[in-house]
């Protein structure tokens, strides 16, 4: 319970006090409750994110007098998609098959639309009884078609900032502080092709120097 929290306001943060190659986080989550977390990247940091988590809460003063209800802990897969997620009579979806987005730890809404995807693939497959590999491929060429692009950006990008250190994050922040709220959004659900990327890097040549090393590295 956060009884003082502003419901409408969610928190980010990061650098190594904070969240070393990771970063932690405060949502609302209605009926005065708040969800709050820190989350560190293995191996890029050995650091035990329970060890921040006190801190961080208390720091806020949003968070005054906030009593915990539940308490989280768990790994979520920071790597890039499996190879291949499909073989004779099995396919893979969610974070066994490395679904997640690797740049926010999101994986929930990822592992729901693979699921849905794979359940008509499967049916199709019984439909025409045939479940090989072959057959179940079909759903791993639409996923990766769907998804691909995005996750394997997500990745790249998580890659990167996971090893800078406070004063990149200073010098970085400038550059998110272009984005609008609506892009902000898009790139952290990782929707990096819906077209707002390619528009915002035309007209922000300084984030393009950014991007094009990203993409050369
Ligand atoms: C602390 C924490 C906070 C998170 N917060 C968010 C968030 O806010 N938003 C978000 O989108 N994502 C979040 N994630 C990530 C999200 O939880 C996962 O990406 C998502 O749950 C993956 O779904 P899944 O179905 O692939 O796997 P899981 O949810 O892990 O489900 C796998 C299930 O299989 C069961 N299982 C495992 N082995 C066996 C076995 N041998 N036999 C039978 N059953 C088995 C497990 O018990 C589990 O129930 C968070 C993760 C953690 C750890």
């Amino acid at each position: 319970m956060a009884p003082h929290w502003d419901q409408s306001e969610a928190v980010l943060a990061v650098g190594d006090r904070i969240a070393p190659s990771g970063y932690a986080w405060i949502f609302p989550w209605g009926r005065h409750r708040v969800r709050a977390g820190v989350g560190i990247i293995h191996p890029d940091s050995r650091a035990n994110p329970d060890d921040f988590l006190d801190r961080f809460i208390a720091s806020y003063d949003g968070l005054r007098g906030a009593q915990p209800v539940e308490h989280h802990s768990g790994l979520i897969p920071s790597e890039q998609f499996a190879k291949t997620f499909t073989g004779n009579g099995i396919v893979g979806v969610g974070d066994a098959a490395g679904h997640a987005s690797s740049l926010v730890g999101e994986g929930i809404r990822w592992a729901i639309e693979a699921g849905r995807m794979a359940g008509d693939a499967a049916a199709d497959a019984l439909d025409r009884g045939d479940v090989s590999r072959a057959a179940l491929l079909a759903f791993e060429k639409q996923w990766r078609k769907k998804f691909g692009a995005d996750l394997r950006l997500a990745y790249r990008i998580n890659q990167r900032i996971a090893r800078w250190d406070d004063r990149k994050w200073d010098e970085r922040l400038e550059i998110v502080k272009l984005l609008t709220p609506f892009q902000f959004a898009e790139a952290l659900k990782s929707n990096f092709t819906g077209g707002w990327l390619w528009r915002f890097l035309a007209s922000n040549p300084h984030a393009l120097a950014h991007a094009a090393r990203l993409k050369t590295s």
